[in-house]
């Protein structure tokens, strides 16, 4: 999540508010209906404790938009909302009997929302606190001298073997409460993979043209490069580099404008792409630079397709408001391994080096780096 942290506890707050809101009305409701399924002596209390939780939750909420205004943080708050909903979830499933179905589930749950609002760390560590503690309440059902489900006078059925009704609006309202959770949860993950996966294509690939940007380009080929060394073979399957640039764009933009050469540049971008193999990985390097990573491709037949994309960029004709713009390109060709080339960093600047003459000698033309193949 993108928001500030005091904003994600204020959410948080509120949906574990769910939590105490939930119990507390549930006790009530059953305590109108059929006061004699309780125990008396502790209703009170449990009424006290649930309502002192919710005013203090209002309290921190309230404290947290007056903070907002001048901090980002208040991990105390954070600390807060996720103890005091473990408590009290811990507590009404020990006084109910049912620690182990609804204390499992509403865990499960909220660490599953928690996880997205709030530090990841807090909620492993009452992670860990909790499922012990289940665990040891779980073993205790099971001692006679150990007080089981101590909130419950009598089970909640009627003498003719039918569920009292207030128990079974009880049941109805936590499944109504655990349904909204489940919601919310959905729709927190939901979000969150959304943003990821925006984060993710934001960090890897250019965003005029589609292709690889620079940096993902550059860590592809030093895997491919660590690749081929763990592969032991022999001769080493070679990867081959092609560096592109197109000859005189700033003529392009100069003459049509830079809407123009943005244009020329996603056409170039889309020959590129068209020809690459399904390994091959094609990225805008620069401004008008691109670079091609061939594996398994040795240096002739990387010249060979140089050459191809040559000729299909200088015979492509780019229209842009009604007027056809043509462009050629130059490129250096460079393979790995090979002389002087250990790594992707030298590959690329062998590449560049082989490019950097073919705009020496004329443009429009493929250069490959005078460096032979390492057997
Ligand atoms: P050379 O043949 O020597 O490569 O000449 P050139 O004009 O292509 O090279 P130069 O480095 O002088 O100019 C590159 C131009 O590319 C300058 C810059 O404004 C333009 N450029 C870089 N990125 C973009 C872009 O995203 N869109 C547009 N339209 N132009 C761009
Ligand atoms: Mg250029
Ligand atoms: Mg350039």
């Amino acid at each position: 999540m993108d928001w500030r942290a005091i904003d994600r506890y204020i959410l948080l707050s509120a949906l574990v508010f769910l939590a105490p809101a939930c119990f507390g009305i549930s006790l009530w409701v059953t305590n109108v209906l059929a006061p004699e399924y309780l125990n008396q002596s502790l209703v009170p209390y449990m009424l006290w404790m649930y309502g002192i939780h919710i005013l203090v939750l209002i309290g921190f909420i309230v404290e947290a938009f007056h903070r907002r205004h001048y901090a980002d943080d208040w991990p105390f708050f954070e600390s807060f909302i996720i103890g005091s909903y473990i408590v009290v979830i811990l507590i009404s499933g020990y006084l109910t009997g049912s620690h182990f179905t609804e204390g499992l589930l509403l865990i499960f749950l909220g660490v599953n929302i928690t996880c997205t609002l709030a530090n990841v760390n807090k909620i492993r560590f009452c992670y860990w606190l909790v499922m012990p503690t289940l665990l040891v309440m779980g073993i205790a059902d099971f001692i006679p001298s150990v007080p089981y489900a101590i909130l419950l006078e009598k089970p909640p059925i009627l003498p003719d073997g039918h569920p009292v009704l207030g128990w079974l609006i009880v049941r109805g309202l936590i499944v109504f409460i655990l349904t909204l959770l489940i919601y919310l949860c959905i729709l927190a993950m939901k979000r969150w993979t959304e943003r990821e996966s925006l984060y993710q294509e934001m960090s890897t690939i250019d965003g005029l043209t589609r292709l690889s940007n620079r940096n993902f380009f550059i860590n592809r080929g030093e895997e491919e490069i660590e690749r081929a060394q763990k592969q032991h073979a022999h001769p080493m399957s070679p990867l081959a580099c092609i560096m592109i640039d197109l000859d005189h764009f700033k003529r392009i933009n100069d003459q049509w404008g830079h809407h123009a050469g943005d244009e020329v540049l996603v056409a170039a971008s889309k020959i590129m792409m068209n020809n690459a193999r399904r390994n091959d990985e094609v990225g805008r390097y620069g401004g008008e630079e691109f670079a091609i990573l061939l594996p398994n491709t040795n240096i002739k037949t990387a010249e060979r397709i140089a050459e191809r994309l040559r000729v299909k960029i200088s015979e492509t004709q780019v229209m842009v408001d009604g007027e056809i713009i043509k462009v050629t390109a130059s490129f250096g060709v460079a393979c790995y391994p090979s002389d002087g080339v250990s790594g992707m960093g030298d590959l690329l600047k062998t590449a560049d080096k082989a490019l950097y003459e073919a705009k020496e000698t004329g443009r429009n033309k493929v250069v490959v780096a005078c460096c032979s193949d390492k057997k």
